[in-house]
């Protein structure tokens, strides 16, 4: 490969899936616009059906995005006021938000090495308010979710999962979001399964919390005319339910090509770069690759100026936040957090990315980095 040859690679590429299957996408399109059944149809039905058999679930309640499947899994269970939830700082600003919005406080625990909350630290932060911990499975990579789980059943209070970037992984060979009470997906396009829009859903082998589930993304309405309880709309479309239908199909292949991107990206990049920590008992579906290293700025940089576009997941964590003030977390507070959001950043990983570039990404990334030591 000639040294002075730039390719694009942009982070993401979400056209490219739908370029490929057009003509499936605008077959479905007009079936549904014709039928005029747009909202809880069999188009729903069947996509909840499907992910029950792919996750091994009970119960699949679809909902209109991933922040709400949190929502409503914590209203379900009595969660409010007065109440606390113990999360990570490192995630996505919904985790925390989504205990916010139901009047709980959010308490931040540390992470380790697999960049999720580190078990041995989550004891120090139960209280008698604590009622759930909210166990996030960032960038694909599982958490230590029996350790968690036992902690929860110790102390009585419910396991919770973010698994909105962790559809498709697995720890000892059991799907994220089937360990605790419930689990929380996104299908925002930029997740491993996303949409043409928002979606979400909620994983549950609880028959009464499906139910609760269920009555509260649809106004709490159990028919027609009757309201059980207090709800709300939050639902998934016919039309996005029926797109994410195609995408299923190819679900396993694209999670085996970003598998097989992540172990060259293991094998073959520089020893100097951190790469992530995942043990045996995974099989991670990526979502992100966070890779660490002192130079982080100075790397995107010049990666950049080879045409590879990388991200920071993410450079303000949710304790240091503006809207986090009246938490009165401060700066040192979670350092293995503060230090990923000094030193990380993430490289592209998706299923169509061609081999050329993903052994372009490799050569860029070893060049650039034993220049900047
Ligand atoms: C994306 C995301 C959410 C929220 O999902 P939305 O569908 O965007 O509402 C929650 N938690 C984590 C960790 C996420 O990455």
């Amino acid at each position: 490969m000639s040294s002075s040859k730039v390719i694009q690679i942009p982070f993401v590429d979400l056209g490219a899936d739908f370029t490929k299957n057009e003509s499936e996408y605008l077959e479905v399109f007009k079936k549904i616009g014709r039928s005029g059944q747009y909202i809880l149809g069999e188009n729903v039905i069947d996509f909840e059906k499907n992910i029950g058999l792919l996750l091994k679930t009970k119960h699949v309640i679809s909902v209109g995005n991933g922040s709400d499947a949190i929502v409503f899994v914590l209203k379900a269970l009595g969660i409010g006021p007065g109440d606390e939830v113990i999360t990570a700082p490192n995630s996505f600003i919904a985790s925390a938000w989504s205990i916010v919005s139901v009047g709980a406080v959010p308490v931040f625990c540390d992470i380790d090495e697999s960049l999720n909350l580190n078990p041995v630290e989550l004891s120090k932060h139960i209280t008698k308010r604590t009622k759930a911990i909210l166990a996030v499975h960032l960038a694909g990579v599982p958490s230590k979710i029996d350790v968690i789980e036992n902690i929860c059943k110790q102390n009585k209070i419910y396991l919770i999962e973010d698994c909105a970037q962790s559809i498709g992984s697995l720890y000892k060979s059991r799907s994220t979001g089937t360990f605790g009470i419930a689990g929380a997906f996104s299908l925002h396009p930029l997740k491993n399964l996303g949409g043409l829009g928002d979606g979400g859903f909620i994983t549950t082998d609880n028959a009464e919390l499906a139910n609760s589930l269920s009555l509260l993304r649809n106004h709490g309405l159990s028919n027609r005319d009757s309201a059980e309880t207090w709800g709300y709309n939050s639902r998934l479309d016919e039309l996005q339910a029926a797109f994410l239908n195609i995408r299923l199909q190819n679900f396993h292949k694209n999670k085996k090509r970003v598998q097989d991107i992540a172990s060259y990206f293991m094998q073959n990049l520089t020893s100097e770069i951190e790469t992530p920590k995942i043990d045996s008992d995974m099989d991670v579906f990526w979502h992100r690759f966070i890779l660490f290293t002192k130079s982080r700025d100075y790397i995107r940089e010049e990666l950049m100026n080879k045409g590879v576009d990388t991200r920071i997941h993410y450079p303000i964590p949710i304790h240091l936040q503006n809207c986090s003030k009246n938490l009165g977390y401060t700066l040192g507070d979670f350092p293995k957090t503060e230090r990923q959001s000094y030193e990380s950043f993430s490289l592209p990983l998706y299923a169509h990315l061609s081999d050329l570039q993903v052994e372009y990404i490799v050569q860029c990334l070893n060049t650039i980095v034993k220049k900047a030591l």
